[in-house]
């Protein structure tokens, strides 16, 4: 990468057409180069190159090195990124599609009608469930429907829903 002078001990392939002739970066880099594999699709050696300068002259790299959401970084993307970046993210994508239905499927059925009460899908988070209680309950709150006993009913159901569903999630 012009201008840069860390070491390029990682390697990524030109493009589509040459995946045998490589360009050489450092780890930021050809991580930054990784992540617009798709955006370069179709553009010549050159037209990368300059993408890439022009990159560098208006943007500064958004993740700290060595980093990715605050888990270690995974070398084998780097060291392969075409076959493994694709071939893990669909496996990753799966395994999180499958935890999610497993997890919708084993809904709590002592939560299934306080989950109702609040229209809230489970699995919840807590943040989420705090978030729709204030909605619901300044909605039913009594003082804010002087007199009304159907808008009280309906301000207990959801304070009990609420209480039922968080003692349940910080119990975990
Ligand atoms: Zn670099």
């Amino acid at each position: 990468m012009p201008g840069c002078t860390e070491h390029a001990g990682y390697r990524a392939p030109k493009d589509r057409t040459q995946l045998r002739q490589y360009f050489w970066f450092c780890l930021g880099h050809v991580r930054q180069y990784n992540a617009r594999w798709d955006f370069y699709k179709g553009m010549s050696a050159g037209q990368i190159e300059a993408q890439l300068r022009a990159d560098v002259s208006w943007q500064r790299p958004s993740w700290k090195l060595g980093t990715r959401g605050g888990q270690q970084f995974d070398e084998e993307e780097v060291l392969d990124p075409l076959d493994i970046l694709s071939s893990t993210r669909a496996r990753r994508a799966q395994a999180a599609k499958q935890r999610h239905q497993q997890a919708r499927e084993s809904v709590p059925p002592a939560l299934r009608d306080h989950l109702q009460a609040l229209a809230l899908d489970w699995p919840v988070t807590v943040d989420t469930l705090k978030a729709r209680y204030k909605e619901l309950a300044r909605k039913h709150h009594p003082d804010a429907n002087a007199g009304d006993l159907s808008a009280e009913e309906r301000f207990k159901t959801v304070s009990v829903a609420y209480s039922a569903i968080r003692a349940h999630l910080t119990n975990l």
